[in-house]
């Protein structure tokens, strides 16, 4: 089984964000933290997680 691929989770991977493995624990807080930026309750700048996903995707092509 994959691992989770977001920095220090141990779980294992049971989803996908973004063609990044996640597990269900990280999949739920980046997909609330994106309703979040999209009700303008955070801006782009503040989407933590979601810049780590594009990092990992960076290092994976
Ligand atoms: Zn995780």
């Amino acid at each position: 089984m994959k691992g989770c691929r977001m920095p220090g989770c141990q779980r294992f991977a049971s989803r996908h964000w973004a063609l990044v493995d996640v597990c269900y624990h990280c999949f739920d807080n980046i997909q609330a933290e994106t309703q979040r930026f999209y009700a303008k309750r955070i801006k782009a700048s503040e989407r933590t997680l979601y810049k780590q996903i594009q990092n990992i995707r960076g290092k994976a092509q």
